[in-house]
């Protein structure tokens, strides 16, 4: 069976959000990223954007119950019923829970979640590198991966920044945030049973590869 209902957890900069897209690429199935609709929502300044754009700049986790309110709304839409990548979400044990409520009222269960391992050079040194497309979503690394044309987005021409998150003293307290909040859930995964290891150290061609390896059809 190909398991198509999955979480995949890491540290900030571990390589998750590559790893979520080309899943829901190679199985067809949309991919979730709490951390992208957050951001969409602070630059279109609407109401959730303006409660979460605090927390984000500082590095902290979005309150529980607004972020759980958003993918609780988009688990409202159909398309996720076949298959999922959650990216980013759940982070603390009440997303974990939240998401446990969420998918019993919709009588599925998640068949996998998928912790994406990094040392921390490779985190530092990607973050601090990394330039993202406000307008698209598009990461690109200034040495490893840069864009066709420097400082713009290949895939819609905007012009790229640095998130403000990307700074050096807040990848070190997202890195706590995640150890302390977001480690626990893994604990909890484990114990379940669900939990499977994959590197984020690999090359493109070598990701889809064990993305396949690990998750099996197509
Ligand atoms: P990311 O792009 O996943 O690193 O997320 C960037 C920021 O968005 C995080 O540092 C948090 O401030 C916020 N965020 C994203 N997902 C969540 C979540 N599930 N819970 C709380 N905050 C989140």
């Amino acid at each position: 069976m190909i398991t198509t209902r999955l979480v995949i957890l890491g540290p900030p900069g571990s390589g998750k959000g590559t790893r979520a897209k080309i899943i829901g690429r190679v199985y067809g199935i949309p991919v979730v990223t709490t951390g992208d609709m957050l951001r969409e929502a602070v630059s279109e300044g609407t109401e959730l954007g303006r409660l979460a754009e605090a927390y984000m700049k500082r590095g902290e986790l979005v309150r529980d119950d607004i972020v759980i309110g958003i993918v609780e709304e988009r688990f409202s839409k159909p398309d996720v019923e076949e298959g999922f990548v959650l990216d980013g979400f759940p982070r603390s044990v009440k997303q974990a829970e939240a998401l446990d409520r969420i998918l019993v009222k919709m009588g599925i269960a998640l068949d996998i979640v998928l912790n994406v391992t990094a040392r921390s050079e490779t985190i530092l040194g990607r973050l601090s590198l990394r330039r993202s497309c406000p307008k698209c979503g598009a990461v690109y690394h200034i040495k490893d991966m840069p864009p066709k044309q420097e400082g713009i987005c290949d895939e819609c021409g905007s012009p790229l920044v640095q998130r403000d998150d990307d700074k050096e003293e807040i990848i070190l307290h997202r890195l706590e945030v995640y150890r302390d909040q977001t480690v626990p859930i893994l604990e909890r995964y484990k114990k379940a049973g669900k939990v499977k290891e994959i590197s984020g150290e690999l090359e493109i061609d070598q990701i889809i590869d064990e993305v396949k390896r690990v998750l099996g059809g197509v």
